[in-house]
């Protein structure tokens, strides 16, 4: 009864992220009431095995009792402090210096955000604000990968390449530009990993020889593409990037907002590249999702020339929640529930999921297989040899999305048939197996729909 009449108010009221709202309407929301540990529960009572951690971002998995205390404590004593007038709160201040402790190089400097693409929006007002400062304005190009996604809002969401979101939003700005991805499983230079680097990092020069390297700002990457289709690049890949970045003066900024916080092994994607980028982001895993943050981190080369640039001037950026103390608090606890043994049951897990998401390979749906530590997609198409993805008047991203959930798994199922996995580190073996067994099963039962074929 009670779930009957919100999914009735949701309807009418609650408008939902990246949906078809008159397709929404029609299916009708489904309520999720409590979790724990990599299992949600919905209204209904159904427990379902979280497959891709919310929206890859509850790394830490549901009901850590450390960070419900933390936030409850800080809610007691200082629900909330400004970062405007120079003022501050404790685990803001900590988690910062925590966090610089643990960047890669010299990211030293912390600026907190409500989410990601906060983040990513703020770090184009930084570097706007930076070559303002070095007395080169005219370096106000923008250039990001093809499938990249670096968050939703205006300026951001013209940097994501893909096509949703742009159409009808008058996206991207004629500043922002675009280099194909290393998406080698269909890649037209091939899927040897030593040509599709070169391939981009010839793309990359000719980008910036056709802007002029003079009017070139920065290059955003993710380490591996999340929202495209967990799309991840050939080793070395991003490491060429960096350098090719720095040759040419431009700033190479790391999107870790998926890949951040043990999602692929390390702390930082980047680390296992030996990659140091101008900037990084982060959000999700952050906080692990219970409640908002994000975080940009500049290095002292931006930060110092800011600073002095600016000088006595204040630098008009900011937000009322940046650096807010309960979301702060929780960064503190979840950071000490990953070095307290997460990151490493996370390290063991993925190479479990990977390799049991390998032996589904010779399933007939089963294009492609791909990922690194808990994040992994499997690419589905109805002709291995020609790639032949499913087709699309057959909505197989809602169908295979709906056949998991029965099967009692939440996953991520891309509009283009890839099916994404980002469970929480928390995972146990059993469970990691049932996700590969679930996902056995969805794929049988695809197989045998004929409306996919
Ligand atoms: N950048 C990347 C790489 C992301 O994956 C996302 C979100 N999926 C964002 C930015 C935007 O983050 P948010 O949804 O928290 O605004």
């Amino acid at each position: 009864m009670l779930s009957n009449s919100l999914i009735e108010l949701d309807r009418a009221h609650l408008v939902h992220p990246v949906a078809s709202y008159r397709g929404h309407e029609k299916a009708g929301v489904r309520v999720l009431k409590s979790a724990k540990g990599a299992t949600v529960t919905d209204a209904s009572g159904k427990q379902l095995l979280d497959g891709f951690a919310g929206l890859w971002c509850v790394n830490a998995g549901y009901g850590q009792e450390s960070i419900v205390e933390a936030a409850t404590q800080q809610m007691r004593e200082l629900p909330y402090a400004t970062g405007y007038f120079s003022l501050g709160s404790e685990p803001a201040i900590r988690l910062a210096a925590e966090l610089a402790d643990r960047t890669p190089g010299d990211l030293n400097h912390v600026y907190f955000t409500l989410g990601g693409s906060d983040a990513v929006d703020s770090t184009i007002r930084f570097i706007r604000y930076y070559y303002h400062c070095k007395g080169t304005p005219q370096k106000d190009q923008f250039i990001s990968v093809e499938q990249g996604y670096h968050g939703s809002s205006t300026v951001g969401a013209g940097l994501t390449a893909l096509p949703l979101f742009h159409a009808g939003f008058g996206l991207p700005f004629d500043w922002q530009h675009k280099i194909p991805s290393h998406y080698a499983y269909r890649n037209p230079v091939g899927n040897d990993p030593a040509t599709i680097i070169a391939a981009s990092v010839a793309a990359l020069r000719a980008k910036v020889e056709e802007l002029g390297a003079d009017r070139v700002a920065a290059f955003y990457v993710e380490p591996i593409q999340g929202s495209g289709g967990v799309i991840v690049p050939p080793d070395g890949w991003l490491k060429a990037m960096r350098d090719t970045c720095a040759e040419l003066d431009i700033l190479f900024i790391a999107d870790e907002v998926i890949t951040g916080f043990g999602r692929t092994g390390p702390l930082f994607a980047c680390a296992d590249d030996g990659v140091v980028p101008d900037m990084m982001t982060t959000a999700k895993g952050l906080t692990s999702g219970y409640v908002p943050m994000g975080a940009v981190f500049m290095s002292d080369k931006i930060y110092n020339t800011i600073a002095d640039g600016a000088g006595a001037a204040a630098i008009g950026h900011g937000y009322t929640y940046s650096a807010h103390p309960v979301s702060a608090a929780v960064g503190l606890a979840v950071l000490k529930l990953y070095e307290g043994g997460l990151l490493e049951n996370g390290r063991k897990m993925g190479a479990r999921l990977m390799a049991g998401l390998e032996s589904l390979r010779d399933h007939p749906l089963v294009g492609d297989v791909r990922g690194r530590g808990m994040l992994a997609a499997i690419e589905m198409v109805v002709d291995k040899d020609k790639k032949t993805p499913l087709p699309a008047a057959a909505e197989p991203a809602k169908r295979v999305f709906d056949r998991a959930w029965d099967n009692g798994l939440v996953i991520r199922a891309f509009a283009n048939g890839i099916l994404g996995y980002a469970p929480p580190l928390c995972c146990t073996e059993s469970e990691i197996d049932a996700i590969v067994e679930r996902t056995a099963k969805t794929l049988d039962q695809t197989m045998a729909d004929p409306d996919v074929r």
